[in-house]
């Protein structure tokens, strides 16, 4: 695992969680192992259906640090007007390559697509976006799986910068299958042991809930609604969210106002987004060692 001694601050003088370093350090350091046991053939498969613009930014920068990190990758692509059986026929086809090791389904699928059937097509060994009930089940039931890519990605930057976590108290702010609740679990794991709280949409008195955190980690996709007074000086603050704006990408996090108070704070973007790719990376890495690979 990668650490980071020499972090870079903020003016306000907070430790600056460097997603992108973190991210290249990852993709390096996962390139070096598939190198030193001769290069074998790992392979990424990507499903992108449909023109939506960000998703297709997504999936070619999947593949750019997937070829990085000296992985094979595999993009299958479908027009908006691709049918329900026509996804899960281009799915079940990755699932039954045994040349294929870990399968991303870009979400959200165009409208009139049902994802739960495509994505309960993926075996947990092939499922590294760790986003199929069974994937979750095995966190939730703390048996091997992967897990999901922004949630673990929050939990290489708390452990790569050395933030403590152990009788901390986190307060994650958003309950999604696909970030919050998962992360509520990572952070409150054995051996992680943080004191969490999830708070979401109905939570009374959110500034005072989140005040009391010492590890902040905002999910809600609602631009700079953390502000100065949610954080307790010296707490570590993680921004999740991604709104966008006729200024660009911001955050959930007020980051000028918050990175005078904060202890370390995530860039937006720059932090939590480059983390959830090198996550994926090193799931499909983990994804062909269960299915053989020597690695
Ligand atoms: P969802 O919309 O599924 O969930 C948002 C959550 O935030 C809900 O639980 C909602 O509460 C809660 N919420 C909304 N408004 C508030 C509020 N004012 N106060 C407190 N809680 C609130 O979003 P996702 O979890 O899928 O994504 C969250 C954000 O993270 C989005 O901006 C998304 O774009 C971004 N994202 C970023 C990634 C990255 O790599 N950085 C990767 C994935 C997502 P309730 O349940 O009550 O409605």
């Amino acid at each position: 695992m990668a650490t980071i001694s020499d972090p870079e601050r903020t003016a306000g003088g907070a430790i600056l969680l460097d997603g992108n370093r973190l991210r290249d350090e990852t993709v390096a350091s996962i390139a070096s192992r598939i190198m030193s046991v001769g290069s074998p053939a790992i392979c990424l498969a990507t499903v992108l259906v449909g023109s939506d613009g960000p998703s297709g930014v997504y999936v070619r920068m999947k593949h750019r640090k997937a070829t990085e990190a000296g992985m094979v990758s595999r993009g299958v692509e479908l027009p908006d007007s691709a049918t329900q059986a026509e996804v899960e026929q281009a799915v079940a086809a990755l699932v039954d390559d045994p040349t294929v090791h870990g399968i991303l389904v870009q979400l959200p699928l165009p409208g009139h697509l049902d994802p739960e059937p495509v994505l309960a097509l993926l075996p947990p060994a092939k499922d590294v976006d760790g986003l199929t009930d069974r994937s979750l089940g095995r966190l939730v039931r703390d048996l091997p799986g992967h897990v999901p890519c922004t949630p673990l990605g929050v939990m290489r930057l708390i452990e790569a910068y050395g933030i403590p976590t152990a009788g901390r108290r986190a307060v994650v702010v958003g309950r999604s299958t696909l970030v919050g609740l998962p992360q509520v679990l990572l952070l409150g794991r054995r051996g992680v042991d943080a004191t969490v709280t999830l708070a979401h949409s109905r939570t009374a008195d959110l500034i005072d809930v989140c005040r009391t955190a010492d590890i902040i980690v905002a999910a809600a996709g609602q631009a700079r609604m953390i502000g100065v007074d949610h954080v307790k000086p010296g707490a570590t603050v993680i921004d999740v969210g991604v709104s966008r704006s006729e200024q660009g990408i911001v955050g959930d996090v007020d980051f000028d106002a918050v990175q005078a108070v904060a202890g370390a704070i995530t860039p937006m973007p720059g932090g939590t987004g480059p983390m959830t790719i090198a996550c994926l990376l090193e799931n499909t890495l983990a994804a062909a060692a269960m299915q053989g690979v020597a690695i």
